[in-house]
């Protein structure tokens, strides 16, 4: 692969402070200042603004998230996202769908990605409480294989009030993969806090399985994975904005880490490309 591949932000929340739940906006004042949410704000005041910001550090795509939260972050529609991205082919929308409130999920994921236009859908098993392995969403999984969707799944933990993190074993992945193998996964947070070496191992295990870095110190990276260069292949960077908001510094910090420049492009960009099929 070429070291030029794109630098993709996978894993960029773009729902709105009024869209947020109160007690999230409240927490992501006291977690950052005023400035965040004036930051917040600014950046989703519109998609030119979103991409000057992308622009400013050094991102080509942005996988923009839609969240159905009302338990703990708030509600962001699947076609307000769509909306807010057909402005570029930069900004590359992907559904959620809470299996709680949507009765059909197989009809919302066609719809989702035959009229609205998502490219993957975000599941949020942490903040909506369900298994992944659930069987009720076998169908949707199913569904997704077929029309070779990709699948975002939170793994890990989350400090967000609300949260229940037993949801968010990756060992449920397992149960997922081994059934759908053709479904590409991505554990988003790679299994942050307790399952830092499942996620790693699932990841390798299966050839569609991958894994999302948001939210980790990127120099913490050769630490928590220490074989990290072996999974190269099957790892995503993303930034979590707004949470994370010197984008451009976590990337800096990825390209000084002792890899080889091929395995850093795979993980700033082109696993991710590969992944969206976004071919040049
Ligand atoms: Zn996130």
């Amino acid at each position: 692969m070429a070291v030029d591949a794109p630098v993709i932000d996978f894993h960029f929340h773009v729902t709105t402070a009024e869209e947020y739940s109160e007690w999230f906006r409240g927490w992501f004042r006291d977690y950052g200042g005023e400035e965040t949410v004036a930051h917040l704000r600014r950046v989703l005041s519109c998609p030119q603004a979103m991409l000057d910001y992308l622009d400013q550090q050094g991102v080509e795509y942005a996988v923009a998230l839609a969240e159905t939260n009302p338990l703990t972050t708030g509600i962001s529609p699947n076609e307000r996202v769509v909306e807010f991205c057909r402005a570029s082919d930069r900004l590359i929308p992907f559904a959620n769908i809470n299996p709680y409130i949507t009765t059909d999920l197989v009809s919302e994921l066609r719809h989702c990605v035959n009229d609205l236009g998502c490219r993957g859908l975000k599941l949020y098993p942490t903040y909506q409480y369900f298994y992944v392995n659930d069987a009720r969403l076998y169908p949707l999984y199913d569904e997704a294989q077929r029309m070779g969707v990709p699948i975002m799944v939170h793994t890990g933990s989350s400090v967000f009030r609300g949260a229940r993190l037993k949801y968010g074993d990756p060992l449920y992945v397992d149960d997922v993969v081994v059934d759908f193998p053709e479904l590409a996964i991505i554990m988003a947070h790679s299994g942050r806090g307790f399952w830092y070496d499942a996620a790693f191992f699932l990841a390798q295990l299966h050839r569609n399985v991958y894994m999302d870095i948001t939210g980790l110190p990127p120099l913490k990276l050769p630490a928590y994975f220490p074989n990290l260069e072996r999974n190269a292949d099957k790892i995503i960077f993303g930034s979590d904005w707004p949470a994370l908001t010197d984008i451009k510094g976590n990337i800096a910090a990825i390209r000084s880490l002792s890899l080889s420049e091929e395995s850093k492009a795979k993980i700033l960009g082109g696993n991710a490309a590969k992944l969206l099929r976004l071919l040049r």
